[in-house]
């Protein structure tokens, strides 16, 4: 189990002072003038030795990502943006580091910013979270005050301002290029990739976007060296790692462990069992809403990290957000309502999403209800193959892979459902 000396985040659950005072003694904004004063390649190298990846769902290598930013500017100013949209369903990791830790991201915001030469960040906050926008932005006024921030930032030498956004609370407002569009003050719809966002991204300059926890934890992972932090979690995916576990555990919680954890460790230690025992544990969604759901049997002894659960249980770890649900679930209708969701959110730019989520969509109400054909279920799945990967942006995939999940796994539980339809044996759960 990760040791409270080992963590990055100290102030997760808002038990100690969360304004400016509380955060340095608790170490951060410690020495972040030395830190800027090492220069651009250096912190670049630094978070690639850490092994660091996107903890925003993809896993993408965070210091990697951070090169693709011109080196020289072509005049444009360069920005970074952070996206603390965090829509996904079961994933309430984020709003625990703004609302109670936020001085991690925002000194994680400046370093950032300087190790990819921009002066301005913009961080996209969700439209629902309303305290936790009040939160941090009264730490960015501290900051302000303090001279954390602004001209100098931190005695740095570095002039940087932070902005924050206040979304109105679209899921698709989560993907990278949605969310510049919604900046810009156009209607949240993703843009065709390439461009990527490091050639033309916000206002058509070089942009990264990053996800709030990939940037709280840059300030101590350079404080404390980019070997501390790989020593956690198995090679490629190092680190520590903030989970959200939610859904019939007995203490649903957000705990920051170390990657690779086990399942049943984590679930043991932090969330004091699965209701009712192991025996009684049905599914589990590893890593958000999107990522396809795995039978319990597989998952006790799952270890907790990208690799494992994409390339031994076909899901993924996405953001962490574990989603627990034991025998009383009628996993059809949780399925059925993901699919609810993905219809809803569809921006409906592209014909295999807009059109293959309701479709999909209209099929899961139908199973649900076990009022289909056997062979339907190979036609649901085909079509999901035909949405999956032929969309513009992931919320095709988001909306396939936990349909493909279910039937993967709960095949058995589809077809007894439409033959007892068939036979007047529905239960009454079902049939409601
Ligand atoms: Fe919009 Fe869906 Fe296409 Fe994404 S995949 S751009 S949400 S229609």
């Amino acid at each position: 189990m990760l040791q409270d000396k080992d963590r990055i985040f100290t102030n997760i659950y808002g038990m100690h002072d969360r304004t400016l005072d509380g955060a340095k003694k608790r170490g951060h904004w410690d020495g972040t003038a030395g830190i800027i004063q090492k220069g651009r390649d250096w912190i670049i190298d630094q978070m690639k030795a850490s092994g660091l990846r996107g903890r925003g769902g993809a896993g993408f290598p965070t210091g990697l990502k951070w090169s693709f930013m011109p080196k020289q500017s072509d005049g444009r100013p360069s920005y970074l943006v952070v996206n603390a949209d965090e829509s996904e369903p079961g994933t309430c990791k984020d709003r625990e580091i703004m609302r109670h830790d936020p001085h991690t991201l925002i000194e994680g915001c400046l370093i950032a910013s300087f190790a990819m030469q921009a002066h301005a960040c913009y961080i996209y906050i969700r439209g629902e979270y309303i305290r936790e926008r009040e939160c941090l932005q009264a730490a960015i006024d501290e900051a302000y005050d303090a001279g954390l921030l602004g001209r100098n930032a931190a005695g740095s030498g570095w002039d940087f301002d932070l902005y924050l956004h206040h979304g109105a609370g679209a899921y698709i407002c989560g993907e990278e290029t949605a969310l510049l569009e919604s900046l810009e003050g156009k209607k949240g719809m993703p843009r065709m990739k390439p461009p990527f966002p490091a050639g033309a991204g916000l206002y058509g300059c070089p942009t990264t976007v990053n996800n709030v926890e990939s940037i709280a934890v840059v300030p101590t992972i350079l404080r404390r060296g980019p070997e501390w932090f790989a020593s956690f979690g198995r090679q490629n995916n190092a680190g520590t790692k903030l989970f959200a576990i939610s859904g019939h555990v007995n203490n649903p919680c957000v705990v920051e462990e170390a990657m690779s954890i086990s399942f049943e460790e984590l679930i043991e230690k932090h969330c004091g069992g699965i209701r009712g025992g192991w025996d009684n544990l049905k599914a589990v969604i590893p890593g958000g809403s999107s990522v396809p759901c795995v039978r319990g049997e597989k998952m006790r002894d799952a270890v907790m990290d990208f690799d494992y659960l994409r390339g031994e249980l076909g899901s993924g770890l996405g953001t962490a957000a574990v989603i627990v649900m034991d025998q009383s679930t009628d996993i059809i209708k949780a399925i059925w309502r993901l699919s609810k969701f993905y219809k809803h959110e569809s921006c409906g730019q592209c014909t295999p999403c807009r059109e293959g989520t309701g479709w999909m969509m209209r099929v899961m109400d139908r199973l649900v209800k076990g009022e289909a054909e056997v062979e339907e279920i190979d036609m649901l799945f085909d079509v999901t193959k035909q949405v999956e990967g032929h969309t513009i942006c992931a919320l095709g995939d988001a909306a396939a892979w936990p349909i493909q999940g279910l039937i993967r796994n709960f095949r058995d539980e589809i077809e007894d459902r439409i033959k007892a339809q068939k036979t007047g044996k529905l239960s009454a759960v079902a049939a409601e």
